[in-house]
């Protein structure tokens, strides 16, 4: 699916082709801009060559000579200079600089017309000395290998300790890779190859195995075109593939971890005049944009189709600053998969200027849906709350604002049916009276709203204290007498828990008492009862209970009656009520650390229990240690 990260090319592979070229061409010049070519693909970028005279003066340039020149010097002088793009660290070219130099060498004898003393092995062994490379030439006639001492010595031998015949050079060979190296020579012998290349075991002195690499080439042939003479070169690879090991084995674990990961790991190159490139993206790239495994391309094409227009542009914007700027490339956006389903994606990724005009990208893509509905869901509740508070305080406002003037109505209206001096007729009493009660139960109702705001918004303050419920409730009935009497029902509270305490506020706790009341009177019908009873719950605390004998409520009603304004099959009834009394009973309840539960039945009747903490009341069973 990816594209390789690195490239193959190798600088001691440069070396070696520029060599062979010149043997088999004799032209150093060409061989020398052969090697330059090949740098510039292992750069990734232009580099030249300007050669020097023996005066310093220079003679000839090849490609371009800007940038940063760094010197190649031989036999102890200097030969020229080689010109890099700024960025590349002059250390890691070593094993090429020998080469460059005897080929530079090599070039200015050709172009003075001067033969070297020493010709072209000795010239080349100068070239290679030290890179653990030498040159071989062999003639198949007499099957004699010309110039392998230097191998010889590289692989530990005194030169007459071996003969100099391919039978002998093939008795250091390993056994298993003899017929490979055959096979190799044999298809090139055949025209198929135009580098006979080969890599094979050769046995140290030390009786060591090390890796050669052998590459070379027919230079000649008989007339009939059997091969005459054959030249190449032989390099210890032993620790170049060691290294090359342990990098394949960085790279798979390094896969390995990628696998792992949860996103996409990937690397984007972009090219001045070239445009971009996906240069590698880990196995998990198609899941995370939900395509098909082989969809994630270097063009990214496929990838394109599933983001939507506007956020591509969002994307392309940031990244042109990251690529400007070289600040990290952030980015969150939105992807289409096939089935339909959309999902949020965050990118990040670091720049770094590899070279002039080439720019590279590290980053990770992960799939970040789950976080951003999360926090879709936290803004929505934060503006959810901040509405239910604004409701909860026009509430209270409001609920203020009506009981100053209502105070006044409800005053006055007093002071006129007590009036001795200006007595009311008989029907103005009982206008008088309508009022009055009118207004009495818009208070109550404004009474318990406020209520309701207050605690919704945490700003009901509790005392409490000992409080005995059962004289409480005696007291309370009391004040339900009349209304009970109006509404032809009867009230009694049984005997048993008169000296139960429970821990609560005694003010809320009456005002429970007087919602539960009124509401199993209200609820009624002409000969029914209400039987209020206090007695300690199977737990250790107190329960307070209302029964009635009255319209009883629906099962399905059951769970709405405690919200705001749930009248059940009451609303709009001729039965006065505002849906507020038990919404805030439950809650002052709930303040007191108890709760509120309620029993049924239509047509039978219903039990409304108030469970609360007790005063004196054992504490809770410890569990066995
Ligand atoms: P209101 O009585 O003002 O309507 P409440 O919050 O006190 O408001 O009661 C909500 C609803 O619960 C009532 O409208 C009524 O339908 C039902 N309800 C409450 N208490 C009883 C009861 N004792 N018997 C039958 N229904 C009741």
């Amino acid at each position: 699916m990816n594209p390789p990260v690195r490239p193959t090319l190798t600088l001691e592979a440069i070396a070696r082709d520029a060599l062979l070229h010149h043997l088999d061409r004799g032209d150093a010049r060409q061989a020398l801009s052969l090697a330059l070519s090949a740098l510039a693909a292992w750069l990734g970028g232009p580099c030249g060559l300007t050669s020097l005279g023996a005066s310093g003066e220079v003679r000839w340039t090849e490609g371009p000579s800007q940038g940063h020149p760094m010197p190649v010097a031989g036999l102890g002088r200097q030969l020229g200079h080689l010109w890099l793009p700024a960025a590349q660290p002059p250390a890691s070219l070593a094993p090429l600089l020998p080469t460059l130099a005897a080929l530079l060498q090599r070039e200015a004898a050709d172009a003075a017309q001067v033969a070297q003393p020493d010709g072209h092995a000795a010239l080349l062994r100068a070239a290679l000395a030290g890179s653990d490379t030498f040159t071989w030439e062999w003639n198949l006639d007499n099957d004699w290998l010309g110039d392998i001492d230097d191998g010889l010595r590289l692989l530990g031998y005194a030169i007459d300790e071996v003969g100099h015949t391919q039978d002998d050079w093939d008795r250091l060979i390993h056994p298993d890779d003899l017929a490979a190296n055959d096979l190799a020579f044999q298809r090139h012998a055949a025209g198929e190859t135009e580098i006979y290349e080969h890599t094979y075991r050769a046995r140290h002195r030390n009786g060591e195995w090390r890796w050669m690499l052998e590459r070379g080439r027919i230079v000649e042939r008989h007339p009939d075109g059997r091969p005459r003479r054959v030249v190449g070169t032989q390099v210890d690879v032993t620790e170049r593939r060691a290294t090359e090991r342990a990098a394949t084995e960085a790279v798979q674990r390094l896969e390995q971890i990628a696998r792992q990961v949860p996103g996409m790991l990937y690397m984007y190159e972009l090219r001045r005049g070239a445009g971009g490139s996906l240069r590698y993206s880990s196995e998990r790239g198609p899941a995370v944009f939900g395509l098909p495994q082989t969809d994630v391309q270097s063009d990214l094409s496929a990838v394109w189709t599933v983001i939507p227009e506007e956020d591509r542009q969002q994307m392309y914007r940031a990244f042109l600053l990251s690529a400007r700027t070289l600040c990290d490339w952030t980015c969150e956006f939105r992807v289409r998969r096939p089935d339909g389903e959309w999902r949020h994606l965050s990118a990040r990724a670091t720049p770094e200027r590899v070279a002039d005009g080439l720019t590279r990208w590290y980053g990770y893509i992960e799939d970040v849906t789950e976080r951003v509905q999360l926090e879709e869901a936290r803004r929505d509740a934060a503006l959810a709350s901040a509405a239910n508070r604004a409701k909860t305080e026009f509430l209270s406002r409001m609920s203020h604002e009506l009981r100053t003037p209502l105070n006044a109505v409800l005053g006055f209206t007093q002071l006129m049916e007590i009036d001795h001096a200006d007595p009311p007729s008989a029907g103005q009493q009982r206008r008088l009276r309508l009022v009055r009660e009118a207004g009495e139960h818009l208070l109550t109702m404004i009474g318990d709203l406020l209520d309701l705001t207050r605690i919704e918004s945490g700003g009901m303050a509790l005392s409490f204290e000992p409080v005995a419920v059962h004289e409480l409730a005696a007291q309370t009935l009391e004040m339900m007498r009349s209304a009970a009497l109006v509404a032809q029902v009867q009230m009694r509270l049984l005997e048993g828990g008169e000296t139960l305490l429970a821990h609560a506020d005694r003010t809320r706790m009456r005002q429970v008492l007087l919602n539960l009341l009124s509401n199993a009177v209200k609820y009624n019908r002409p000969g029914g009862s209400v039987t209020v009873q206090v007695f300690v719950a199977a737990g250790g605390g107190m329960v307070l209970e209302v029964a009635d004998t009255g319209l009883g409520i629906a099962a399905p009603d059951l769970p709405l009656i405690f919200e705001p304004f749930q009248r059940g099959p009451h609303a709009g009834s001729s039965i006065e009520g505002a849906g507020i009394g038990l919404s805030v009973t439950r809650a002052l309840v709930s303040l007191m650390q108890g709760h509120v539960q309620v029993h049924s039945q239509p047509g039978v009747g219903s039990r409304f229990a108030v469970s609360l903490p007790r005063v004196g009341a054992p504490p809770p069973p410890q569990s066995a240690t």
